[in-house]
């Protein structure tokens, strides 16, 4: 059998996404029935992608200069889009950020309100981007931060530890070895998204 590094160099179109590693996290099986036995999803739940959509266009109405007071960003490029090989990673950054530190750093807006605790699903989005960044600017990313939209703009500073690298890169080794293997995943240990899950009719 070949190894998942192997397959994945000889397979590059098999790099994960942010809203990839998102909906593993909402449950690994999603991986099994949308990229094993390409399934689609409904549409209500695009839903919430539609919304994130929407922010996306809606952006260029909010304050451009807030972040730049705030946090001592110095120059931001928007929309980027960046794969990084090395890293099995690619997508689209809402803006990088180029900090007075000489650091730059992933700035993504959430359609949601701040409920004063960072969901890991956050976390594992903004390694994901200091992975594209660090691929394709060879520069450090040790933080990255969130704008909540619901909550007047909520600005969110998110440090990014070594910890949480190892993390999410474990989340991409499961998804790729589900995606190669065609293994079949556990259930979800949260029954309750069971409930209204639009595979729940084949999901056994
Ligand atoms: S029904 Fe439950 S276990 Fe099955 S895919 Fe949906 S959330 Fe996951």
């Amino acid at each position: 059998m070949k190894s998942k590094q192997n397959s994945f160099e000889e397979q590059p179109e098999l790099s994960i996404t942010p809203s990839l590693v998102m909906e593993y996290l909402f449950c690994p099986r999603f991986i099994y029935f949308m990229e094993c036995l390409k399934i689609p999803q409904h549409e209500e739940r695009r839903f919430k992608v539609q919304q994130g959509r929407q922010v996306h266009e809606n952006r260029t109405r909010i304050n451009k200069e807030y972040v730049r007071k705030k946090i001592g960003c110095i120059d931001k490029e928007i929309s980027v889009y960046l794969s990084s090989l090395r890293h099995r990673v690619r997508g689209i950054l809402d803006e990088v950020l180029f900090m007075k530190d000489g650091t730059l750093a992933p700035l993504e807006y959430k359609f949601a309100q701040y409920k004063e605790r960072l969901f890991n699903t956050y976390k594992h989005q903004l390694v994901l981007q200091a992975w594209l960044i660090t691929g394709n600017y060879q520069k450090q990313v040790n933080r990255g931060y969130i704008v909540f939209v619901r909550s007047k703009n909520y600005l969110l500073k998110v440090p990014l530890s070594e910890r949480d690298f190892d993390e999410t890169g474990k989340i991409i080794d499961d998804i790729l070895e589900i995606i190669h293997s065609g293994r079949f995943p556990k259930k979800t240990a949260s029954r309750a998204k069971c409930i209204d899950c639009c595979y729940r009719k084949i999901c056994v």
